[in-house]
């Protein structure tokens, strides 16, 4: 929004669908200025206002960037006089044994996405964060049983999320717990869970894994310095080790990953490029 309004010439590429993550909240209630939206309709109204003002928006994904600035996608290879790097975060996984098999089949890494396919049956939750509070209570009103399950015995989510969890008749938490095993044939039927040494069998029909993301920006590291964690280091916020490539939003080093403070990264970043690179 704010490069097109300066006049520039603006490439967005998305790999799959616009919106991010933000896309698959449900109810979006921290944003200054707005009490209530859904994560879809901000994504969407984002999407609109930015083709409006003459963005060129196309879904191909970038596998790499070379030393001269050329962004190579799948189906294109485009020059760029300045970079911004917004590549956002993708789901962490539990990193157990059928975890890819049962994905589509019983697991699934978003509740608001699929959480209609567990009508009156019974499913779990698994992390501690605000995602998995809120998918809890999401699939609460769907499902006829949802168990939250969390390793270690106190939640990292906020307090509103945490007591309206408490008073659903229809969740049970359960802390100190990892996964071990996933079972099923064809689709999941069944988790083991490790208890502080006691194991236990918890009958579901789906499992909503929400225990956060990781950076994907290896395919960047040529170009760009990385953390150990595989986010872009940039010591002021916005400006990466490159000089022509900038970053923006939850891939960056940084301790709060919002909403607000993704929008902020934004408008910063293109101020910065507007001085640093067109002035
Ligand atoms: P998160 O805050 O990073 O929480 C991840 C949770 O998963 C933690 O409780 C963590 O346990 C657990 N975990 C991590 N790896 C695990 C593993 N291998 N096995 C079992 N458990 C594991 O992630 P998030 O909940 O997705 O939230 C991400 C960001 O988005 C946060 O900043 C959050 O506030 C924000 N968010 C905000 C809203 C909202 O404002 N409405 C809604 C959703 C998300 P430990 O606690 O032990 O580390």
């Amino acid at each position: 929004i704010y490069a097109r309004r300066a006049a520039k010439k603006v490439l967005v590429l998305e790999a799959k669908n616009y919106g991010g993550q933000i896309i698959n909240t449900l109810d979006i209630e921290n944003y200054p200025g707005s009490s209530h939206i859904t994560g879809f309709d901000f994504a969407t109204n984002l999407y609109n206002q930015v083709k409006s003002l003459g963005c060129n928006i196309k879904f191909e994904e970038v596998i790499k960037i070379d030393d001269d600035y050329n962004v190579i996608t799948n189906k294109n290879i485009y020059s760029a006089k300045c970079i911004v790097l917004a590549t956002g975060v993708n789901n962490r996984k539990l990193n157990i044994e059928n975890e890819n098999k049962y994905i589509g089949k019983g697991l699934s890494y978003c509740a608001t996405c699929d959480g209609n396919f567990y009508k009156d049956k019974e499913v779990a939750v698994v992390g501690g964060g605000n995602t998995a509070l809120e998918d809890s209570l999401y699939l609460s009103d769907i499902a006829s049983f949802v168990y939250l399950i969390h390793r270690r015995d106190k939640f990292r989510g906020e307090e509103k999320y945490i007591e309206e969890v408490n008073k659903r008749n229809n969740i049970k938490t359960i802390f100190n717990s990892n996964i071990t095993k996933i079972n099923g044939d064809e689709y999941l039927d069944s988790i083991e869970i490790d208890n502080n040494g006691k194991k236990d069998i918890i009958n579901i029909s789906g499992l909503f894994i929400a225990i956060g993301q990781e950076p994907n920006n290896l395919r960047f590291n040529n170009v760009v310095e990385l953390d150990n964690n595989g986010y872009i280091k940039s010591d002021d916020g916005i400006h990466t080790s490159n000089k022509n490539i900038y970053v923006a939003g939850d891939t960056r080093v940084k301790n709060l990953r919002q909403l607000t403070t993704a929008i902020s990264d934004g408008a910063i970043v293109i101020d910065c490029i507007l001085k640093e690179i067109f002035m």
